[in-house]
């Protein structure tokens, strides 16, 4: 089989499928309170999702990740689940996970963990209830606790992933690294990205550069560079007081994309070659109207033509920001 290889000898092996924009949440950094979603006559059927991923196997994606939005709001999605469960056992998929705010995985985590589910990256970035419910525009923190045991329970494994943000969460670092190790379970920092119009000052106002996460842990705990690579863009150190990792996820004040290995695929079955960039490839119209051999051709197209990098800044004096916000795209 002939492997998806870029013209920057990236090989592409990793596929993040979005099955909705919407969310119960409104993180402040990812949509802004009033978002408007996308229409839902616009979204690929779960069917034609599962179609356009079989694909993508077919040309040796190795790893799915299901994400959004929220994608445990998707109707039937566990339908979906179960059949890439299956794409494991008889196509070449080797790991299927997914990134989730938590919020349905108290009731959703054992039938997850029953249709094939590996792992998920689960977003928490308040442990307190109060800022929790700020920071998510009224989100309830005991209900994602709630998911999170759910989910270890469970024998899903998980990570949890922090936003960094400036005077937000950058007070309870140390709080983080130890209920990650509560959980017995991987945690990462994320910079926050300019995605999406929520104005220059908001941006500015948000963005903490991870080096100062970084230095700050370094005071309260031991931690060294680790072998461990997770094949994407964190950097992992191994934190000897509680055994677990800490991943630095740092899109803007160290760019991660010469060994980028993914696409993403929107839920309304858009090809996005580089989160950053606005090279789009409308799969779903192409396979509704010329079918899997068309479809096949255009994910070749759209590997020749991914961009070397994304463009992302956050100054004082200077964003530069994607129209679309994350959530559009799948995180
Ligand atoms: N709703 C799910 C969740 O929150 O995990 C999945 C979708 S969410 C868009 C995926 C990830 O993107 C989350 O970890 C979230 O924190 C992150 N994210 C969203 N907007 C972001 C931004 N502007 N910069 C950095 N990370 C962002
Ligand atoms: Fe929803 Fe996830 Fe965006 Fe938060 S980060 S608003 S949970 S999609």
């Amino acid at each position: 089989m002939e492997k998806l290889i870029d013209t920057f000898a990236r090989h592409i092996s990793y596929l993040r499928l979005s099955v909705t924009d919407r969310c119960d949440l409104r993180c402040v950094y990812c949509m802004p309170k009033n978002m408007k979603f996308m229409p839902k006559k616009d979204l690929a059927t779960l069917e034609e999702s599962y179609q356009l991923v079989k694909i993508f196997t077919d040309l040796g994606i190795e790893k799915l990740r299901v994400t959004g939005g929220e994608p445990l709001l998707r109707r039937n999605v566990l339908w979906l689940i179960e059949q890439l469960g299956a794409l494991k056992q008889t196509g070449g998929l080797k790991k299927l996970v997914m990134t989730s705010n938590a919020t349905q995985l108290a009731k959703m985590a054992k039938p997850l963990k029953a249709a094939g589910l590996d792992s998920i990256n689960i977003s928490l970035d308040s442990l307190d209830t109060h800022l929790f419910e700020l920071v998510t525009n009224g989100g309830n923190l005991n209900q994602v606790l709630a998911g999170i045991d759910a989910a270890v329970e469970n024998g899903i494994s998980i990570k949890i992933n922090v936003v960094a943000l400036k005077g937000v969460n950058d007070l309870a670092l140390d709080d983080f690294v130890r209920f990650a190790a509560t959980k017995k379970c991987d945690i990462t920092f994320i910079e926050v990205m300019p995605m999406g119009d929520m104005g220059n000052e908001t941006r500015v106002a948000q963005y903490l550069p991870l080096d100062e996460v970084k230095q700050h842990l370094h005071k309260n705990w031991q931690l060294t560079p680790s072998t461990y690579k997770s094949g994407g863009p964190a950097r992992y150190y191994d934190c000897a007081e509680t055994g677990q990792r800490i991943g630095f996820i740092t899109p803007l004040s160290q760019n991660f994309c010469a060994q980028c290995n993914r696409v993403r695929l929107t839920a309304t079955g858009k090809l996005y070659s580089c989160l950053g960039q606005d090279n789009q490839y409308d799969l779903l119209t192409i396979l509704r109207e010329q079918g899997v051999q068309a479809v096949t051709d255009m994910i070749h197209q759209a590997i020749v033509e991914k961009p070397k990098s994304h463009d992302f800044a956050i100054r004082e004096d200077y964003v530069a920001q994607t129209n679309r916000f994350m959530s559009v795209t799948g995180g």
